[in-house]
């Protein structure tokens, strides 16, 4: 089955609003395994909104409208799409009740126009609204459905969610089940690379990557009766992809790198202090984002300056004169100094250079060094970024979680193992 989204409201095509509802709805139909073919905007016109859905209802089985059911004379989805349907408005007595029972849990008098709300159009099913007054529908004509729901979305979607979902589950025969893996630590040419086998051999289940800020998230995603059978077709290549990728993929759907790594100092009890320079505080920021964390993070510092470098976590003057601030040697003391000061697990630091000035031929904007220090040993990591700013800034702390998470799955650490302008 296929379907067309349609939404309605000149405040759309005026960049007044986001058209998130065709966003919501295209995820939930994807689910149902319901191919959305077309995502189409139109004014409150209703000469323009009489040809969109007749468009609509030659190229797709569903169509699903939102907005332009308020009690306004601008709103007027109900009352073309009855027209075009033959279909008379009737005054829906189970819905009069409703909206007059909103106004009155909201304390307000209910205008007269509300009423008109209440006339949908005969023989549809009515969608109850649980969150304002305007009812949906859903038509069913031969072998066409249409759905017609409020513009706003937080009435829309648990309309969607309670009535509309399971009455489209019923008529799809398909469902869509999805596996996100994420990956850490290799960029999305290389990781193409190494799949382009299973990319040219997919069907179903379909691979698709997709590249964010420093991570790859690889969609897994089948097509079938059932979860069951779903889950067993996606289990060999989600095994065969884990099984190339190795260390790299890091996590599982909504799980960030933070929360793994924070989870596994959690679980395994390991406590952990920061010191940091060119990201002021977003390590620590991001490690007290995690509940539960206080477990094992007790202190950190931002150490801008070399003085403070120096007072705070004994990073040897020799050191900071002979190496500068931004070098492997510095990170290391610092990590070291830091996990002394708070006598924990771990240590670990972050010094370097984020642009856009500051840089030099040896020292490049992009170079950063993250220092880690155990009760055992001590090693650092080189990276050399590309972007501004804040994207060096963001790599950096992502690259710091991935130093833990590393470590606390007993992963020899490998160090410089981006490539230059990978990562
Ligand atoms: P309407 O049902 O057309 O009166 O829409 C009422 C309100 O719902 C609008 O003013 C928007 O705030 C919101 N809305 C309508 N359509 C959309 C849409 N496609 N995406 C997000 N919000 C919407
Ligand atoms: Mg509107």
């Amino acid at each position: 089955m296929n379907a067309e989204i349609i939404a309605v409201g000149t405040e759309l095509l005026l960049g007044q609003i986001l058209n998130t509802n065709a966003q919501y709805l295209s995820t939930k139909l994807s689910e149902l395994g319901i191919n959305v073919f077309f995502q189409t905007v139109v004014g409150d016109n209703n000469q323009r909104l009489r040809e969109t859905l007749g468009n609509a209802l030659r190229k797709t089985d569903i169509v699903i409208l939102t907005g332009g059911l308020g009690p306004t004379k601008d709103d007027l989805t109900k009352e073309t799409i009855a027209e075009i349907m033959g279909l008379p408005l009737e005054l829906h007595q189970d819905s009069l009740e409703r909206i007059k029972d909103f106004f009155s849990r909201i304390n307000r008098k209910m205008s007269k126009n509300n009423e008109k709300q209440a006339m949908l159009p005969k023989g549809s099913i009515v969608l109850p609204n649980d969150h304002g007054t305007a009812p949906g529908c859903i038509i069913e004509n031969d072998d066409k459905i249409i759905v017609m729901l409020p513009g706003p979305p937080k009435e829309m979607q648990p309309m969607f969610q309670q009535s509309v979902y399971p009455f489209l589950r019923e008529k799809s025969p398909y469902i869509i089940h999805s596996r996100v893996l994420r990956i850490f630590g290799i960029g999305e040419s290389s990781l193409e690379e190494k799949l382009s086998d299973l990319f040219e051999k997919q069907n179903n289940p379909t691979i698709a990557p997709y590249a964010k800020q420093g991570e790859v998230t690889l969609r897994i995603t089948a097509k079938c009766e059932d979860i069951e059978t779903a889950e067993k077709l996606i289990a060999p290549v989600e095994a065969e992809i884990r099984n190339r990728l190795g260390i790299t993929v890091y996590g599982m759907e909504e799980e960030s790198l933070e929360e793994v790594a924070c989870r596994l100092l959690m679980e395994k009890n390991v406590s952990v202090a920061t010191a940091e320079s060119c990201t002021g505080g977003m390590l620590g920021e991001k490690i007290t984002s995690i509940s539960g964390i206080s477990a094992c993070y007790h202190m950190g510092f931002i150490t801008y300056s070399n003085e403070a470098k120096a007072e705070l976590l004994g990073v040897s003057q020799e050191t900071l004169k002979q190496y500068g601030a931004v070098s492997s040697q510095t990170a290391v003391e610092m990590a070291d100094g830091v996990r002394r000061k708070a006598n924990a697990d771990i240590g670990i630091s972050i010094t370097g250079i984020a642009g856009p000035g500051g840089g030099s031929e040896e020292k490049p904007v992009g170079l950063v060094y993250i220092g880690m220090s155990t009760r055992e040993k001590s090693w650092f990591k080189e990276l050399h970024l590309v972007g501004n700013r804040e994207r060096i800034r963001n790599m950096t702390t992502m690259n710091a979680f991935d130093m833990i998470r590393k470590y606390l799955l007993n992963y020899p650490d490998e160090q410089d193992s981006f490539a230059r302008g990978e990562c």
